[in-house]
Parts: structure tokens; C-alpha cells; sequence
């Protein structure tokens, strides 16, 4: 092609060219090396002789952009490399990489003759969204200790730089302890036939069974061997520890020593700031009104699971995690009649991608284009270019799909940013990091993978904005998931799974199959938002009070809150990856579940692909990225304020 503008496609913005995988590692360390660089030039303009005129401010505020551009190129690009490089060796400079780029920026951050050039910048002369950048960032100035004197700031930099490292290892720690249980294949009945086919024997007889997911879930949920279920179960919650403990500890103390600096009273308070939630006593408050609303949900569901139970064993009190998705799946199987290994032949993996890129393509008005010539990290990772259908099929982003477990790879489901989109700058681009099988997948499956994708077509939407800052899902973290989350919804629609949810045969999943499976999955959700303020507590009171004894306070708030009772022995939150990333903002996952199903009560159930309702969202909630508070995003959707009645009655339905 030699004229990029006659292909619409290649048209316009460039997208990044990854690195093929044996030069992968010299790209990282150019790559980091020229993005400080350009920072470091740009703030020393900056420092030393700042734009003047008339339009100084504008072009100040926009200088300061470019600087952190140049950062999040490195940084975005790294931290996903990081997690799914099949060399180790290039996973570890990404990660040396990324704590220098956190090192650099937080470094600017406490910069006092830096943060006097933007202080002295007049709101006045800035639009709206150019004061929003400035006052935000006074605030990450102000957070990050630039009023201090020397020594608490370097103390600030010193903790920063800790935390990161802590983060990183807490995480690898988890990633990197994959646990087996062995057990001959009798013990195995239960499980799937397409499963038990691609876990042979060994010359011992016995077969390996894995903490990973793909293993593990349908183990705990099918396998009718109690003991292969528990020791399974043990070793999952086992994952990460000891060798985290020590690093949570040092982690929470850290952190309060951080948000004392700089003026906070506790860990969560600083968290909270900068949140919907706004302050930090207003979690546990939240983390209660939702346990209260809970609690006659749960009652009702888990006295159905107990009385399953006792027909195995009839003494049982309680009920704990080893045996809990069994059960659940049992009185699903028995009272809604939805069998889950009948479900999964209706959703093969390569139907379901279509399929998923079919319907948020005609939702959000989108078109994605296979591009197999994409330098990729990995053969089975796929990338697509995004090309907007309501604007003539321009092209506005690209996204790669890496959706297979392999080793040394990141366990969960995520979206990781590769580029920060911004007008006639830079397209945006986005990578989607999934553990699903390569064969037919659980419905659940189904449902993450939608959610997932929700977080990317929002990174790529709201990827056409003025500033770095606001690019992107940048808005409040405890909104984030409220998009994703609404998305989930489509993956429950009968009408949208008969598109792409079909058997061998060809033949689409049937309504009724559809509408029981909504029914069996109702049933739990009451205890499923206990255990997920069980998290939640243990997220905030864990940052609060950091307690001597981590596994004594688990215990003590999962008796509180957790409808499952703690096996001896065991120390889940080691493996709580969350308790890193989110730290005492577990709460979240809950806040935007509430506002997911109030945004999702504007949309008419007969017709999910409404074309207004849809557009209205894409461009009032996705599409301006965090350059409004989510409060206002939402209000300007839903015509008011959001509310608690939309979740309360999903919850008690
Ligand atoms: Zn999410």
C-alpha cells in the first residue's frame, strides 16, 4: 500500500509496532530509555523557561501533557509486557522499567520548582476540561508531598519506590506459585469428558491437577470426590504464602506512613479523595448497607445449599469454600435444571470471540478488522484494528486479544492499556490478558470475557480526548467496573446469545435453557455479596488497623461477613491479589455493580441494541474518559443521580 490515505484503515494514526519476540528485550530498554529522555527535555524547558505570552497557560498545561505522554508510552507498554512476554528475562526488564518510570514520575511529582510553573498558571484563562487537568494536577502535587520539607519528601520517594517493588513481588509471588495436587483419575469423576481428555495419566498413574484456573474452577465445581475438592481448595488459598505475609505487612504500614505525610489520617482516607466514595469512613458504611441488603437474600439461598449438603452429610453445620461451588452447582443442576456441561457445548471459543466482537460492534457502533500481519508477543494473541462504523470507518484504535493460558503468564482477566489515545496524536490501543480454554468454555467464562471486553472498547473510546490524563478508563477507580459490568448484561440476553451461541450442530442455545440458567445464576447472589464484603472488609480494616495477626482478623471478618466458614490452616489473603492493586479499595467491585445496574435500567430489555439508549451512553459515558467526575457522566445518562433501588431489586429478585 503506498498511499496510506486511499486505505481507510491505514489512514490518519500510526499504531505501535511491538517488537518481534527475540528483539523484544533491546526494544524495552530503548523504548524506556528515549521516553525518560524526551520527559526529562520537556520538563526542563518546563523548569527553565516556561511558554509566556497570552497563551502561556494553554501551552504550559499542554507541555506538562506531552511529559506524561512520554511516561505512559513507556509505562503502558511495559507493564503489559510484563505480564504476558513469554522470556523471562524481557518480563523482568519490563518490570525494571516500570518502577523506573514510577520512580521518574513520582520524582516530578515532588518537584517544588515544577509545581511552582503550574501553580502559577490562571484557571481563567483555561477551557473547563484544562482547569479540570490543572486543579487534578495540583492535587497529584499536593498528594505527593511537594509542599514537605526535604526529608519527609525523600522519605515519600523512598516509600513509593518500596511499594512498587513490594507490589511487584507480592504479585509475581502469587503468579509464580502454581500448586499441584495429584490424584489417580477415579477421584477425578465428575469432571467434564473434554477436561479429563487433556489431563492424561502420568507413568505414576495419577493425574496433575493445577491451581490454575482452567483447572481448578471446574475442579471444585464438578469433581464429586470431597477430599480432591478440599485438597484442592487448600492448596488455591494457599497460593502466595508464607513469603507475602512479611510483604503485606510492610505493604499496609507503608502506606499509612505515606498518607500521614502528606496529611491523611489513615491509608483509606488518602484512597478514598480521589474516589466516588470520597471518604474513607464512607466505606465501611457502604461495605454495611450492602451487607444488610443482603442478608435476607442470603439466608434464603444458603438454607437451600445447607439442606443439599446434609443429603451427603447429614451432620453438616456449615459450609465452606472447598465445597461450596460444588453444592451451588448441584441445587442449580437439580432445582433450575441447568446443567453447566450441557451449557458450555453452546459456547465454543471461537464462536464466542466472534461473537462477542459481533454484538459490541453493533451496540457501540464499531467495526474490528483482523490484522494477521501485527507484530504480536505471542502466536495465539490476535489483533484487530477498531474502526468507528458511525464516522465512515475510521480508525480509532487497535486491540489485541491474548485469551489462552501459558506459562509464566498473568493469571486473571484483565485489560492493560498498550497506548493512551488522544485527538490526532496517538490512537489508542489496548490489550485484553484472559485464561480461557481453547475449547468450549463455561458460561461464567462467557460473561468475564464480555466484562473484560467492556474495559477495553472504553479504553479505545474514550481514547479521542485532548489530554493524557483523561484518557482512557481514567476515570474514579470505583467507577471503572460499571461499565464492564453493564456489558455482563448482554451476556445473559437470550435474544444476543442465539447469535452466537451455538452447539456442534449449529443449533442456538435455546430461550428456555437461557432463561433457566438466569434463574440458577440468581440463585447465591445474596452470599456471593457477602463473600464480596468479606473481601472488601478485609481490604479496609487490613489498611486501617493493619493487624499483628493477618490470618486471626481474616478469620474474625469472615465470620462477620463470609457465609462460608474458614478451613483451618489455610491463608487466602496471601493470594489476594487485590489487596496490591486495589489495596483498601476492595469496595469498589460492589460501588460500580450498584451504578452498573442503574445505568443498565435505562436500556429496554426487549431491545438492548436500541440505538439511541446506546449512542447516548457511548457518548456521555464512555467517550469523555475522566475528564468529568463519573457522578456527572452518569447523571448526564440516566437524566438524574444515580440510586441504590436498581441493585436492590436485582438483589432480591
Ligand atoms: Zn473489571
Amino acid at each position: 500500500m503506498t498511499d496510506p490515505a486511499a486505505d481507510p484503515v491505514a489512514a490518519d494514526l500510526r499504531p505501535l509496532v511491538l517488537p518481534a519476540a527475540e528483539d523484544a528485550h533491546a526494544w524495552v530498554e530503548a523504548r524506556a530509555r528515549d521516553g525518560l529522555a524526551t520527559a526529562e527535555a520537556l520538563v526542563t524547558g518546563l523548569r527553565d523557561d516556561p511558554p509566556t505570552g497570552e497563551l502561556a497557560a494553554m501551552a504550559t498545561l499542554r507541555a506538562w501533557d506531552e511529559v506524561s505522554r512520554a511516561l505512559s508510552g513507556v509505562a503502558a507498554p511495559v507493564s503489559l509486557l510484563a505480564n504476558v512476554h513469554p522470556d523471562e528475562a524481557v518480563r523482568t526488564a519490563c518490570e525494571a522499567a516500570e518502577a523506573e518510570v514510577d520512580r521518574y514520575a513520582t520524582a516530578l511529582l515532588q518537584d517544588r520548582r515544577l509545581h511552582d510553573v503550574l501553580a502559577a498558571l490562571a484557571p481563567a484563562d483555561l477551557d473547563d476540561v484544562a482547569a479540570r487537568l490543572l486543579a487534578k494536577t495540583l492535587e497529584d502535587f499536593r498528594r505527593a508531598g511537594v509542599d514537605l520539607g526535604d526529608d519527609p519528601r525523600r522519605r515519600l520517594a523512598e516509600i513509593d519506590d518500596r511499594l512498587t517493588v513490594l507490589g511487584q513481588d507480592f504479585g509475581r509471588h502469587i503468579r509464580d506459585d502454581v500448586r499441584t495436587v495429584r490424584v489417580p483419575s477415579e477421584r477425578l469423576a465428575g469432571l467434564p469428558q473434554d477436561w479429563l481428555d487433556a489431563h492424561p495419566t502420568d507413568e505414576d498413574g495419577l493425574v496433575t491437577v493445577t491451581t490454575d484456573y482452567p483447572d481448578s474452577v471446574p475442579t471444585r465445581m464438578f469433581a464429586h470426590d470431597a477430599g480432591v475438592r478440599r485438597d484442592l481448595t487448600v492448596a488455591f488459598l494457599e497460593r502466595g504464602w508464607p513469603e507475602n505475609e512479611p510483604l503485606l505487612q510492610e505493604m499496609f504500614a507503608l502506606r499509612q506512613e505515606l498518607a500521614g505525610l502528606v496529611g491523611y489520617e489513615d491509608w483509606p482516607s488518602y484512597d478514598a479523595a480521589v474516589k466516588m466514595i470520597g471518604r474513607g469512613p464512607a466505606i465501611p458504611e457502604f461495605i454495611d448497607r450492602i451487607t444488610a441488603l443482603a442478608e435476607e437474600p442470603m439466608r434464603r439461598d444458603l438454607e437451600l445449599l445447607l439442606e443439599r449438603f446434609r443429603r451427603d452429610v447429614p451432620d453438616a453445620g456449615a459450609i465452606t469454600t472447598a465445597d461450596s461451588l460444588y453444592y451451588e452447582e448441584l441445587v442449580r443442576r437439580e432445582r433450575h435444571d441447568v446443567d453447566a456441561q450441557q451449557v458450555r457445548t453452546y459456547f465454543d471459543f471461537s464462536k464466542v470471540r466472534q461473537g462477542l466482537l459481533d454484538v459490541t460492534g453493533r451496540l457501540l457502533g464499531l467495526r474490528y478488522v483482523p490484522v494477521p500481519d501485527a507484530p504480536v508477543w505471542h502466536e495465539d494473541v490476535a489483533a484487530y484494528d477498531v474502526l468507528d462504523a458511525r464516522a465512515d470507518d475510521r480508525r480509532i484504535g487497535r486491540i489485541y486479544l491474548d485469551l489462552h493460558p501459558r506459562e509464566g503468564k498473568y493469571k486473571h482477566a484483565a485489560q492493560f492499556s498498550l497506548a493512551d489515545g488522544l485527538a490526532g496524536r496517538q490512537l489508542a490501543e489496548g490489550a485484553l490478558v484472559c485464561n480461557f480454554s481453547r475449547g468450549l468454555m463455561e458460561h461464567d467464562h462467557v460473561v468475564t470475557l464480555f466484562h473484560e471486553f467492556g474495559h477495553l472498547v472504553h479504553h479505545v473510546l474514550a481514547g479521542r480526548g485532548e489530554w493524557t490524563r483523561f484518557s482512557g478508563v481514567a476515570t474514579e477507580w470505583d467507577f471503572v467496573e460499571a461499565p464492564s459490568q453493564m456489558l455482563e448484561e448482554w451476556a445473559w440476553d437470550a435474544e444476543v446469545l442465539r447469535s452466537f451461541a451455538t452447539d456442534a450442530a449449529g443449533v442456538p442455545i435455546p430461550a428456555d435453557l437461557v432463561e433457566r440458567m438466569r434463574a440458577a445464576d440468581d440463585f447465591g447472589k445474596g452470599y456471593q455479596a457477602r463473600t464480596q464484603m468479606f473481601y472488601a472488609a478485609m481490604s479496609y480494616w487490613f489498611h486501617r488497623d493493619r493487624p499483628g495477626d493477618l490470618t486471626a482478623a481474616m478469620r474474625d471478618l469472615q465470620e462477620r461477613y463470609s457465609p462460608f466458614r474458614y478451613i483451618e490452616g489455610t491463608h487466602m489473603f496471601a493470594g489476594f491479589g487485590h489487596l496490591s492493586g486495589y489495596s483498601s479499595a476492595y469496595y469498589t467491585y460492589m460501588w460500580s455493580l450498584v451504578i452498573a445496574k442503574d445505568l443498565f435500567s435505562a436500556f429496554d430489555p426487549a431491545d438492548l441494541f436500541d440505538a439511541d439508549v446506546a449512542g447516548r451512553y457511548r457518548d456521555r459515558v464512555l467517550a469523555p474518559g475522566g475528564s468529568r467526575d463519573a457522578a456527572e457522566l452518569v447523571t448526564d445518562f440516566l437524566g438524574r443521580p444515580y440510586a441504590f433501588d436498581a441493585y436492590a431489586a436485582w438483589l432480591a429478585r
